[in-house]
């Protein structure tokens, strides 16, 4: 266990800042049901990517909570963009964390299939679906540092923190890599 946690935290970056700067493979948008773009991240990527991204998005009709589909970039630094639809926080009863571990487990495993070495993560359902932070960090890494040992194709997974709590939540997470 202390190995594989060693091992998959050396696969493993932290990043405060914007999700569509960054020079990775791929990124995961953290989309709505309906694909069709939103606020917060959603708006960021679409915004960055250009009209293509959302042409692209509207033939696929939609993707329910929990799964992730894979589509071209746009005008993003990025090969590919991975949404996932992240669950609605409604107290915990309603198969929340199930749900938000399959959309980082779903997303790792599109990436791997189409062969993206390089995979960035916003922090999915903490924003307008109001997940709680400390609980979702929790799962993101333990599902990412658990995926990475099965899928030696994913080389580096970084994990985008917009907001300090977040940060501060992963940095804990992870100090043995994080530096400072
Ligand atoms: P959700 O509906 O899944 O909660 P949001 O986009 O509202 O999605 O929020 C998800 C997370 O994305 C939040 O922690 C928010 O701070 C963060 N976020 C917003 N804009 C960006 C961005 N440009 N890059 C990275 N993360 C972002």
């Amino acid at each position: 266990m202390l190995n594989f946690l060693i091992m998959a935290k050396a696969k493993i970056e932290l990043i405060r800042g914007d999700i569509t700067t960054l020079p990775v493979d791929v990124m995961v948008n953290a989309a709505n049901s309906s694909l069709l773009g939103g606020g917060g991240v959603d708006g960021a990527i679409h915004r960055a990517a250009g009209p293509a991204l959302l042409e692209e998005c509207r033939t696929i009709g939609g993707c329910p909570a929990g799964e992730a589909v894979i589509t071209g970039s746009g005008r993003l630094p990025c090969k590919k963009v991975i949404h996932t639809v992240g669950p609605v926080w409604q107290g915990g009863g309603q198969g929340e964390a199930a749900l938000l571990a399959s959309c980082y487990r779903k997303s790792l495993l599109l990436a791997a299939e189409a062969g993206l070495t390089s995979i960035a993560f916003p922090n999915i359902s903490t924003g307008v679906y109001g997940y709680p932070k400390e609980e979702a960090a929790n799962i993101a890494f333990k599902t990412v540092a658990g995926v990475l040992e099965e899928t030696p194709v994913i080389k580096k997974v970084v994990f985008v923190c917009f907001d300090r709590e977040n940060y501060g939540l992963y940095e804990k997470l992870m100090p043995s890599v994080t530096p400072g």
